[in-house]
């Protein structure tokens, strides 16, 4: 264990204080480090550090973001009077309002955090609503005051960059709290460099293994990857030097968590490690704007851009002050470069966020533009009104909020900011519970469009509504679908739902039962329907179908397709080269292949390989091939994971005939990974009767391909034959 040198560090912190605080400001971060090292006395930390090396830090971050002397001194003093006997009077008598106040915005947060502590202890399940009123919390301090988040966010990181001592489960509760609370917030207040440090933290915590394994997989690309981002980076200077353009051209770290997710979304789409060409980054930062769009035309003069890839965010910055032009390029070997470009102050913004607003303070941007750039602040809490209680709040945050956006337009040109995925409905929702509900029809850039279709950023979104009173439809809350994907617009939709009248959800539910049921194939009474429920009688379960509370495709999750006649068959059968059914370090389905030299079978001992370009490979342990590698380093354990039962099942699609139709259904059954192991088709006049033999999991499974394929366009009516 290193033992941190305090001198060495307080000398470091006063640097960097110094390098922009006048004698006088410097004074008063002085007397507040004297302060709290005298309170904190004798007290240490698990790693054997004295306590005040953690403040310190702390107020090193903020430092390093060259925030106000009052915030600092708040950084230094933010334990005292959670640890040492020392009265908030106390704090307002020797340092005054500003600084105390700050330290107790700190405190407040942390009593939060205490609680949920306590609580997470005693009982699991209540951890999440805690969190949301930590969340709560944090964002009704980011309103009175965001500077008591800063320091709040670099206690945070430091406490987390010295977690090793911390017993196991103290580990995983603050790293789940990183991941779900503070990484999210900084990614909101654009404060990227924070973000990635905590999210890497967190990441190796909670899953030790997966981090070393994505760590060892970036570095065994790392060299080949390096040579060719050298070389475009080289061949860019020399063109930008030639226009005279004073440019910092370098390449651009990925950090482990987002390659982990990229390899997650990869794997989504059967795609190899390989394939993940965006690993490809550069940024240029220039002198001034100018210079930006004469470096975006040099750069597209030696590589063609890739079309649909470009955004302007200086023209039109993000709402968290994001500016920065986004492109990319195909270079050599069509591998495509991500590039970013932006000035020396931009890019300040892009890492730190809101917390640059402090150091360019002097500079362009005064307090009235950062108010309003602040507006998706202002946003945030109109939603928090909105919801009603502690767990939508969190549902909410999580998907609505923390997750990328795309922005939209009203017709009137005002932007609207909904999360990747939404649709016209969220759109519609967004505006006005009354505009969702009355919603009918949508154009998007003028055209008629479908209300699940996705939008994409820059679409104008004009919502039809109808003039009659209206209401939601049930299919909005089939999440097979996707009407709707905000936790908002559904909650705003099952409200509605459960509003209506008790004998109309009633009657909604029988009819959905009755249709779903025979199409099925199913020969299942009510009753026996209410047996596999927690339902006390058949009018309550189908009043809640028919309120959208539960949905068919969770109403015959325990209906076993083995019940009912079906021939059963191992996913084994259908493995061949690439295979599912490995587990890496107890992952499942991760980038591996069967070795072709020895082609393990399923139960003899097997060991992987990481190759160089091909994920891991696995092999039987006694390969020869194994036994004389030396390069021990790349082996990893695997092991075979489990088979998945499958049935064979007929189903029946009657459609108005069409050119593709045959495509579109077996299409969406090969992105839904459903192998098909025979189909005939006979059309009689305008009609298709399309016969398939399906492969599929389970009664839920067949339910939510039948929802997708009746969603497909001229498609009738689906049913399973027996
Ligand atoms: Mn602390």
């Amino acid at each position: 264990m290193v033992i941190t040198n305090l001198d060495n560090q307080y000398k470091n912190f006063k640097k960097i204080a110094k390098s922009y605080l006048n004698s006088e400001q410097w004074s008063i971060v002085e007397k507040a480090y004297n302060f709290a090292n005298n309170a904190h006395g004798n007290q240490t930390r698990l790693t054997g550090d004295k306590f005040i090396t953690h403040p310190l830090e702390t107020a090193t971050y903020l430092a390093e973001l060259h925030l106000d002397y009052n915030t600092l001194a708040a950084g230094l003093l933010h334990d005292v009077i959670e640890d040492c006997d020392v009265t908030l009077p106390d704090l307002i008598h020797l340092f005054g309002e500003e600084i105390s106040s700050l330290v107790q915005g700190v405190t407040k947060l942390t009593e939060v955090e205490n609680v949920s502590e306590i609580r997470w202890e005693e009982n699991v399940q209540t951890h999440s609503i805690l969190e949301a009123q930590t969340l709560r919390k944090m964002l009704m301090t980011v309103a009175e005051d965001i500077r008591v988040v800063l320091i709040k966010l670099s206690d945070r990181l430091h406490n987390m960059e010295t977690i090793d001592p911390l017993p196991q489960d103290r580990k995983i509760k603050l790293s789940k709290e990183t991941m779900e609370i503070y990484a999210p917030l900084a990614h909101r207040l654009g404060m990227w460099d924070f973000k990635w440090r905590l999210e890497d933290l967190a990441f190796r915590n909670l899953d030790p293994t997966m981090y070393k394994r994505v760590a060892m997989l970036v570095n065994s690309k790392r060299t080949n990857r390096d040579e060719y981002i050298l070389k475009a980076i080289n061949l860019l200077k020399d063109k930008l030097e030639k226009v005279d353009i004073v440019a910092e051209v370098k390449g651009r770290s990925k950090h482990l968590f987002s390659i982990y997710r990229k390899i997650l979304l990869y794997e989504k789409e059967n795609k190899t490690i390989d394939e993940i060409y965006d690993l490809f980054a550069i940024r240029v930062i220039v002198q001034n704007v100018k210079d930006c769009y004469i470096s975006l035309g040099e750069i597209h003069n030696i590589w063609p851009p890739l079309t649909g890839e470009f955004d302007d965010y200086i023209a039109r910055p993000k709402d968290n002050m994001y500016r920065s032009i986004h492109t990319s390029v195909r270079g050599d070997n069509n591998y495509p470069i991500e590039i970013q470009i932006r000035t020396t102050e931009m890019d300040e913004y892009a890492e730190h966020g809101v917390a640059a607003h402090w150091k360019y303070k002097e500079g362009s941007v005064d307090d009235d533009t950062f108010d309003k750039k602040m507006i998706w602040l202002r946003q945030l809490l109109d939603w928090q009104r909105e919801v009603p209680g502690d767990q939508e709040f969190i549902d909410s945050f999580k998907t609505d909020i923390f997750n990328d956006q795309v922005y939209v337009f009203t017709p009137k040109g005002e932007v609207k900011e909904l999360p990747i995925g939404s649709t016209p409905l969220d759109f519609a929702y967004r505006i006005h519970t009354d505009i969702g509900h009355s919603c009918i029809g949508a154009k998007v850039n003028e055209k008629l469009v479908t209300l699940n279709k996705q939008l994409n950023n820059g679409d104008i979104v004009d919502i039809v509504t109808s003039p009659s009173e209206k209401g939601p439809n049930l299919d909005w809350l089939n999440s097979d679908l996707k009407y709707v994907i905000t936790s908002s617009a559904k909650e705003k939709i099952r409200l509605w739902f459960r509003k209506s009248k008790k004998v109309e959800n009633i009657k909604r539910g029988k009819s959905l039962v009755n249709k779903n049921i025979s199409k099925l194939g199913l020969d299942i009474s009510l009753e026996s329907l209410v047996e596999n429920t927690k339902y006390a009688s058949g009018d309550d379960l189908l009043n809640d179908i028919g309120n959208g509370s539960i949905t068919i495709t969770d109403l015959v999750k325990n209906i076993s397709l083995k019940d009912t006649k079906t021939e059963q068959i191992t996913q084994n059968e259908f493995v061949d080269n690439i295979t599912d059914s490995i587990n890496v370090l107890g992952v499942g389905d991760l980038l591996t292949r069967l070795a072709k030299c020895c082609t393990p079978i399923k139960g003899t001992e097997i060991i992987g390989y990481i190759t160089r370009n091909r994920g891991v490979t696995v092999h039987d342990k006694k390969c020869t091939n194994i036994l004389s590698e030396k390069e021990i380093d790349r082996f990893i354990s695997v092991s075979w994971g489990l088979n998945e039962t499958l049935y064979s099942v007929r189903i029946y699609v009657e459609a108005i005939d069409r050119v593709g139709l045959l495509k579109d259904i077996t299409s969406l059954l090969s992105d839904e990974r459903i192998n098909i192991s025979g189909s005939m088709t006979e059309n009689i006049d305008e009609n298709s009767y399309i016969t398939l033999n399906i492969y599929v999991k389970s009664m839920s499974q067949l339910n939510s391909v039948f929802t997708k394929i009746e969603n497909i366009k001229s498609v009738l009516n689906v049913k399973r034959l027996n």
